[in-house]
């Protein structure tokens, strides 16, 4: 914001070009995040009533204005909603799972959905994926927000689950350890614990689970829109 208002300060007409300029990498931002937000199947606008930390209402920048056409302060606003709309987004983005919860490449070993129980030898749902992993090797929050569990649940093994706010939250399983406490606040990136193979598990994996209002989706949905808006 500080460079819209140094451009103001030396307000001329050749400013317009500065300003547009200025808003392009904003307004590319703003695209790109959309897009990859459209891809999780939970539009821009919803995530605005889901209590995330900052409303995301209001008119998105025009992309087919034409510079030239408008005034210095017409392009000024312009800059401004594109810069202001750039920093909702980010603070939307860093509440979304869309991080990979493993460093490195992702090998999936078994995909969410309905499988045959490795267990009990019959179909069952599947409601996260497994990704091989070293046991020991760190695992990631995928998104900022609260560890709500972070011990042993039943099947699970010993488990992280985070809530990221606006009815999203993950959960890691099969944990050899967890170095986080309930509670605790928690950063995107932020180790939460290491790959084991506790609860049932028939070796050293992580399991993974993104859930919407508590029930299980999908979480390649997350990791796809993940890419798009981290690995450009
Ligand atoms: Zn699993």
């Amino acid at each position: 914001m500080s460079r819209i208002e140094a451009a103001l300060a030396e307000a001329d007409g050749d400013e317009r070009h500065a300003l547009v300029a200025l808003r392009a990498p904003a307004l590319k931002m703003i695209a790109r995040v959309r897009v990859a937000l459209s891809e999780v199947g939970v539009p821009v606008a919803s995530l605005a009533g889901r209590g995330l930390p900052e409303d995301v209402g209001g008119p998105f920048v025009p992309l087919s204005s034409t510079p030239g056409a408008l005034g210095f302060d017409a392009n000024l606003a312009l800059s401004r909603d594109a810069v202001a709309q750039a920093e909702r987004l980010s603070a939307i983005v860093a509440r979304v799972p869309l991080r990979k919860p493993l460093s490195g490449p992702l090998e999936m070993t078994s995909p969410f959905g309905a499988r045959i129980d490795p267990f009990l030898g019959r179909p069952a749902m599947h409601t996260g994926i497994d990704f091989r992993e070293t046991y020991g090797d760190s695992v990631h929050a995928t998104a900022a927000g609260i560890v709500t569990i972070a011990g042993t649940d039943g099947g699970y093994g010993t488990m992280v689950e985070v809530d990221h706010g606006g009815g999203f939250s993950t959960r890691y399983a099969h944990l050899s350890s967890v170095s986080v406490a309930p509670n605790q606040k928690v950063a995107a990136g932020d180790i939460v614990g290491h790959v084991g193979s506790t609860g049932r598990a028939t070796g050293p994996h992580l399991h993974y689970e993104t859930r919407i209002n508590g029930e299980p989706v999908d979480p390649t949905r997350f990791l796809r829109a993940g890419a798009r808006i981290f690995e450009e």
